[in-house]
């Protein structure tokens, strides 16, 4: 899932609620919630991770839709942050984007940590697959949905 949409999403949530802790908790649950939808990732072989468990091998075009991906996450997040002028839309959008940075710690010696190894595949396993033409259009629609919220609520 775009990470446009889990910033989108949990910036939502901190513009709309006011306790932190509701913001960091709802934040990191919609963001798995948001991965069980039917989407496309530039990715790696999931099931041969799922089944091995050995450190996926990114290729490079996997690396720079994450990168495009998150720059542009930043830039969505730094302007809602300017149009409604509240610092919890910025909590919220970390929180959101959180899970898939906590997954790239993979690749270091953390995966030796049997709790956080059943957290990244946990993360794999749930993830909703569709080819790349029809995530298109649903991540299309769940952006202008999102984006109209912040408007309307
Ligand atoms: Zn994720």
């Amino acid at each position: 899932m775009l990470a446009i949409i889990h910033a989108l999403m949990g910036g939502f949530i901190g513009e709309e609620f006011h306790s932190v802790l509701f913001i960091i908790l709802a934040s990191f649950v919609l963001h798995f919630i948001m991965d069980m939808l039917p989407h496309w990732d530039a990715n790696f072989d999931k099931k041969k991770f799922q089944a091995s468990g050995e450190p996926p091998q990114l290729s490079k075009f996997a690396k720079a839709w994450f990168i495009i991906d998150n720059i542009i996450a930043l830039a969505v997040i730094i302007s809602l942050y300017q149009v409604f002028d509240n610092k919890k839309i910025i909590l919220g959008a970390f929180i959101g984007i959180l899970p898939d940075l906590m997954s790239l710690g993979y690749k270091t010696k953390l995966r030796k940590n049997k709790r956080y190894a059943k957290f990244v595949k946990f993360h794999s396993r749930i993830q909703g697959e569709t080819s790349w033409q029809k995530s298109l259009i649903i991540q299309a629609i769940i952006i202008a949905i999102i984006i109209s919220l912040f408007f309307i609520f």
